[in-house]
């Protein structure tokens, strides 16, 4: 494999945005392959508590299987502690030693979270980056806030807009309303068995429910609404 993308994500869950992304990251870089990778513990989504890695995993796995440039791997769940990129493309430059590029594809509304992100200034060399245009996100100021070694490593790609997220998604299947079309179907199959992002069933008052009882924070602080 001479030019791999590496696609970042909660993937909670994931969606046709996502999709989209990176299969439009892949043709404008002629990519060999795009690997998505699901975060195991994201780093910056600890306000809210997440779905299983696995059920994140089977996820993944069900909406890429259909292209064939298209991966999926578990180095992040499996690796204990939080998940931090810089570990990630390390590990993917010692399996593949002779790569001719290495992306790590994000949104624009993720690209700047980077700056804060662990080991910021070897990220920056281990890897190029390709940030994709996001409805309601603006990449123009970027410029203005970033320094120039790291606009250096930043390619900006406009893609059709999908006005999709998976915070929607959760809200979406919580108030019982549809998401066909926003997300594969084999993911809507899956979630749908699986009974995610349902609201907990009513507790009988002399049981009242304990403190940590999942319950959504759809709202996670703006700058940190992604991971690593
Ligand atoms: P959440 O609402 O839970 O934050 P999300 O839809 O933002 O979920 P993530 O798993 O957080 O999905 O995002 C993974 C990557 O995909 C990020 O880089 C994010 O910017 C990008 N991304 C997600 N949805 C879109 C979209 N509709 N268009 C462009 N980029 C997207
Ligand atoms: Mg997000």
């Amino acid at each position: 494999m001479q030019r791999l993308g590496i696609m970042g994500g909660t993937f909670d869950p994931i969606h046709y945005g996502h999709l989209l992304m990176a299969e439009e990251a892949r043709q404008a870089f002629a990519l060999d392959q795009v690997v998505f990778v699901p975060n195991g513990r994201p780093a910056h989504k600890k306000a809210y508590l997440v779905s299983s890695p696995e059920d994140r995993y089977a996820m993944t796995l069900l909406a890429t299987g259909s292209n064939p440039c298209f991966s999926c791997s578990r180095i992040e769940i499996e690796r204990p502690g939080p998940s931090y990129t810089i570990d990630t493309l390390r590990a993917f430059r010692r399996i593949y030693p002779d790569l001719d590029a290495l992306y790590f594809i994000t949104g624009a509304d993720a690209v700047l979270e980077i700056l804060t992100w662990h080991e910021y200034d070897h990220l920056v060399r281990e890897c190029r980056f390709i940030a994709v245009t996001r409805p309601g996100f603006v990449l123009e100021r970027l410029s203005a806030v970033v320094d120039a070694e790291f606009l250096d490593r930043v390619s900006f790609l406009p893609i059709p807009g999908l006005e999709i997220s998976s915070t929607d998604i959760r809200r979406r299947v919580r108030e019982g309303r549809s998401v066909k079309y926003l997300t594969p179907e084999p993911v809507e199959a899956y979630i749908e068995q699986q009974g995610l992002y349902r609201p907990l069933p009513m507790m009988p008052a002399e049981h009242p429910p304990a403190l940590e009882v999942p319950v959504y924070s759809e709202e996670t602080p703006e700058g940190l609404k992604n991971r690593p």
